[in-house]
């Protein structure tokens, strides 16, 4: 079986970041938005490095204007995903992008991503779960507007809340109060740290917000004790190595922790983060893997046991997505 064609799952993806740049070009176009600096001569996304990287992903997001947009995209993204042997991903959507963070108009962009996930189940045989982010760069009080909309929008669909964006602006207690929100609410709980940040973070994480699943977490490798502990308290980490490796986070697919935590006892699992942004996929993501570590089809099926199990759909949904891996296999 080809390793873009065998089952995957996917639990960190940011939806816009997922956009494919066709799709967002002609949007801009449709509605006469001049965007054109964010692309490369290739069409790609450009940006020189992770702070511009935002400012170009906040650039393409001005282009997702309405629920029927993002209908639109929720069908470009999951064709994607699909094309490259995804069953099941879960995406971070950030209530600040869709409606400018306004519950009532949060609910009709989520009825249309829902009703778009519905039907590429049926049509495409992948399911798609939503994560509500926080954007920590926009501060604490945006983060419980996000958490609201979390809350209340809970479901079969909104399944867990967690923090993306810039991880060095601020310290993880700052967002307790909009985690506690969420996770009273009964929402599963992940969030980014140890990407930028060092170990300190990732263990500042831990106690301030008590993620079930962090997204990263690669840089609590240079604290043996706090992997260990990641290992003892079942902490999956979302480790996203072609992201990494193309911001430069680590120098090279080589020098990727992914291995080394996974042989002291971290459960990891693999995804793409902002895909058409990193020149990846996760069909590239395999091939590295298999490169790099000699990973075969039983460490790929490890991943997705792992990353199934750490899912936050319903058990009804995990039971359905494990058919889907059996049959395909
Ligand atoms: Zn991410």
């Amino acid at each position: 079986m080809s390793l873009r064609s065998y089952p995957k799952v996917e639990l960190h993806l940011h939806f816009e970041g997922a956009a494919p740049p066709p799709f967002i070009r002609g949007l801009a176009k449709e509605k006469s938005i001049d965007i054109s600096k964010i692309f490369d001569e290739h069409g790609g996304y450009a940006y020189e490095d992770f702070d511009h990287f935002l400012k170009v992903y906040e650039a393409a997001c001005t282009t997702l204007q309405t629920p029927e947009d993002f209908y639109r995209l929720t069908l470009a993204v999951l064709e994607e995903s699909a094309s490259h042997g995804v069953v099941y991903s879960e995406t971070f959507l950030s209530p600040d992008f869709c409606g400018g963070g306004d519950l009532g108009a949060w609910r009709e962009y989520l009825a249309a991503i829902t009703e778009a996930a519905d039907q590429a189940e049926r049509t495409m045989g992948i399911t798609l779960r939503g994560i509500i982010t926080c954007i920590r760069h926009f501060g604490p009080e945006k983060a419980k507007a996000a958490a609201l909309c979390a809350a209340e929008t809970m479901g079969p669909f909104i399944r867990g809340f967690g923090m993306a964006g810039a991880e060095l602006v601020g310290k993880p207690k700052d967002f307790a109060y909009s985690f506690d929100m969420a996770r009273e609410a009964g929402l599963r709980i992940t969030c980014h740290a140890g990407e930028w940040g060092g170990p300190d973070m990732v263990a500042d994480t831990i106690r301030d917000l008590r993620p079930e699943r962090i997204g990263h977490g690669i840089n609590a490798i240079k604290d043996l004790a706090l992997v260990d502990q990641i290992a003892e308290q079942g902490i999956v980490l979302e480790v996203c190595p072609g992201s990494n490796v193309f911001l430069n986070a680590v120098p090279s697919w080589q020098a990727h922790p992914i291995e080394k935590l996974r042989e002291r006892g971290v459960k990891v699992t693999v995804s793409t983060d902002d895909p058409p942004f990193f020149h990846t996929t996760m069909t590239a993501e395999f091939e590295h893997l298999a490169k790099t570590f000699q990973w075969n089809e039983d460490d790929f099926a490890e991943l997705n046991k792992t990353a199934l199990e750490a899912a936050f759909c319903d058990d009804e949904t995990r039971a359905r997505v494990a058919k889907r891996i059996e049959d395909k296999l």
